[in-house]
């Protein structure tokens, strides 16, 4: 049609969330009822699925980003970060809720407490997947993760062409309609969401051939330093094993392993040559040399605490 821009049609299609993240350094965490001083307040662009686009788009590939913000200098920051990144952002109209917002206190020891609230994730919806149906159906891949809404994940996975491999990090961890899983290829996950999902506390050979057992194609666990565990539909498992890196910073390690991994994956790689080279760069993120996630906290420190 004259006047009407071609879609773009990315290899890779993230359906995610997209947050500001609200980053406070503390001495001491607060007390029920107290305050304590913090330092300066941070803000970055982030949310699981703005995370890992703008990661693959920075490994080089091609990447659209389905997600809602909201109409304020949250939203404007993550769509400049995002375009700035070249991933393909396409605009949804705003809803009547906020950006959503990560409120992160990270304590003496680096570790963090976060509040997430959802604001304009929660508006994405089956009806924006409908409208959005010609990208999905041409992807090659299609990456989630769990921080909008689950039907907006299923009607996702339902909207994936017959070409297009989903990959779906089940996190924060839910249980999933069968068919959802029956379509991941992977489910990937870490140790700490394999234990949720299944209720106990087991070696990741176990864990993931427990998993197959429920309907995914394959599953991917991530074992921190240790590496990844990649298990086959016919219950075959191979161990990848980590690369020994100076450890400056895990957040985000998860997200720049499925991003990566979800790349190759589009680009025709095999699972676990596509996890050979994920977890390269999750060892990358963790030493800081990858910079592979948007929000930068942790690598670069904010004032310290007076
Ligand atoms: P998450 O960040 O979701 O908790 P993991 O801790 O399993 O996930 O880390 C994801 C990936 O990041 C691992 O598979 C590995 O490639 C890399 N990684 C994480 N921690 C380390 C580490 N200490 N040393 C080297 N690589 C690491």
């Amino acid at each position: 049609m004259p006047g009407v821009p071609p879609v773009n049609r990315s290899p890779l299609v993230v359906v995610g969330s997209a947050n500001a993240d609200l980053v406070v350094r503390v001495g001491r965490r607060p007390l029920p009822g107290e305050t304590v001083r913090g330092g300066d307040l941070a803000v970055h662009p982030g949310g699981k699925g703005a995370n890992q686009a703008v990661a693959a788009a920075r490994l080089g590939g091609r990447v659209t980003l389905l997600a809602r913000v909201g109409d304020d200098s949250h939203g404007a920051l993550l769509t400049r970060a995002l375009r700035e990144a070249g991933v393909d952002f396409p605009a949804f109209p705003y809803g009547n809720r906020p950006t959503g917002t990560a409120l992160i206190v990270v304590g003496p020891d680096g570790d963090n407490s976060i509040v997430v609230s959802p604001g304009a994730n929660a508006l994405l919806s089956p009806a924006d997947i409908a409208e959005q149906r010609e990208r999905l159906a041409a992807a090659r891949v299609l990456s989630l993760q769990l921080e909008i809404p689950l039907d907006t994940v299923t009607a996702a996975v339902g909207a994936a062409g017959p070409i297009t491999r989903v990959v779906l990090n089940p996190s924060p961890p839910t249980d999933l309609p069968a068919e959802v899983l029956a379509r991941c290829d992977p489910l990937v996950l870490n140790q700490h969401e394999a234990r949720h999902l299944l209720g106990v506390d087991t070696a990741p050979e176990e864990a993931a051939v427990a998993l197959l057992a429920r309907g995914p194609r394959s599953v991917v666990i991530t074992l921190g330093a240790e590496g990844a565990l990649v298990a086959e539909g016919d219950g075959t498992t191979t161990r990848v094993p980590g690369e020994e890196v100076a450890v400056v910073d895990t957040t985000g390690a998860g997200d720049a392993f499925t991003a990566a991994l979800a790349w190759r994956l589009s680009e025709g790689d095999g699972l676990t040559p596509a996890v050979r080279y994920a977890v390269h760069v999750g060892a990358e993120a963790v030493s800081g040399a990858g910079a592979q996630s948007l929000s930068p906290r942790g690598r670069t420190p904010g004032p310290a605490v007076t």
